[in-house]
């Protein structure tokens, strides 16, 4: 596959404010040594987004890009024309934490894509190829960026439930957003066929989509998480995973775990409290934090779209050109959508 020369400069999205984003002339780089130039393909809109949209952001936000080597630089050895993805930490690969493999926790990145440094929303990203993951072309660039937050990030986290809790029959996750959605999926594609997943959302659109991807759909609006689970004859599960970072909820699916039960937080946001007695020592029950995902666990997920590319596919419910850039986080943020896409 060839592409054609980058030009010097190019129009980008630019993220003025107050869910403001005009289109403004940006320069194009030219790839260092190791560094890779991405023709952007296609960006994922995050919840994460939010702040950018909201208070502006210097550089060009997006940190679920997928693209195509438009350049490499001296001594890259990934060839120009290579689809693949960004993994949104540039980690060093040389600290106790890389060295380790634990990646999402370098102690000195260099960037954090589309965070300090020019991310997917803009038709090129520079990256050094470390923190590019190749994809075979039989992925299309618009499906390839459920690699990163929706697979890993997901996936990543119930790696993390299953270090304390190795046998899980019953899974509570809170919130049907992406990484919400996302963790249903891979729980689905994890756990044996009998376990039941639970999941909550307030609206309508997202508790279809529950149900669509084989989760029990919960309407937090309408009932209380502990009189959900009876109705679905749980007293209590093993294992929850939080996606809406609110400190109420948590404290919720805190009360709904079970002995020796788990529950990881997905989501940022606001604080969780503990009784350590009776939360946590008597039940021997374990919370804990999950980062996004280690490098090394993209080869596996990719293996899994390639197999479940149509049950991973539903996730994906809106495709906007980039001229649309707008109206793509409009309906993103109004909680009617899954996963959103903007393609350039
Ligand atoms: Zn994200
Ligand atoms: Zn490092």
């Amino acid at each position: 596959m060839t592409t054609e020369p980058a030009p010097t400069t190019a129009p980008a999205p630019r993220f003025s404010g107050g869910g403001e984003i005009s289109f403004a002339e940006r320069p194009v780089p030219r790839p260092g040594p190791g560094q890779l130039l991405l023709a952007v393909g296609a960006n994922a809109i995050c919840g994460t987004d939010r702040k950018q949209y909201l208070e502006g952001s210097e550089v060009t936000p997006g940190h679920e890009a997928a693209g195509v080597v438009a350049a490499a630089g001296e001594g890259a050895s990934i060839a120009e024309g290579t689809a693949g993805v960004v993994y949104l930490m540039d980690y060093c690969g040389s600290c106790r934490s890389c060295r380790g493999g634990f990646t999402n926790q370098c102690l000195a990145k260099r960037a954090d894509m589309g965070f300090t440094h020019d991310g997917g929303y803009g038709p090129y990203e520079l990256v050094h190829e470390t923190n590019f993951f190749p994809i075979a072309s039989a992925i299309p660039l618009w499906q390839a960026p459920l690699l990163l937050d929706v697979m890993g990030t997901s996936g990543h986290a119930i790696g993390r439930a299953l270090l304390v809790r190795p046998e899980i029959e019953s899974v509570l996750i809170t919130g049907a957003g992406p990484v919400g959605l996302g963790l249903l999926a891979a729980a689905r594609l994890t756990f044996s066929e009998g376990t039941r997943i639970l999941v909550t959302d307030v609206t309508p659109y997202r508790l279809a989509l529950v149900e669509r991807l084989g989760g029990i759909p919960i309407d937090a609006s309408k009932q209380r998480i502990a009189e959900a689970l009876r109705r679905n004859d749980l007293d209590e599960v093993d294992a929850c995973f939080d996606s809406t970072g609110r400190g109420a909820v948590r404290q919720e699916a805190l009360d709904c775990l079970g002995r020796r039960g788990v529950l990881v937080c997905v989501g940022h946001g606001e604080q969780l409290v503990l009784d350590v007695s009776m939360d946590l020592i008597a039940p021997e029950r374990a919370v804990l934090g999950s980062e996004y995902f280690r490098f090394d666990e993209l080869p596996a997920n990719l293996e899994l779209l390639h197999a479940q590319r149509d049950y991973l596919g539903q996730i994906i419910t809106h495709r906007f050109p980039v001229s649309q850039i707008d109206q793509a986080f409009r309906v993103f943020f109004s909680g009617e959508s899954g996963k959103v896409i903007v393609e350039q």
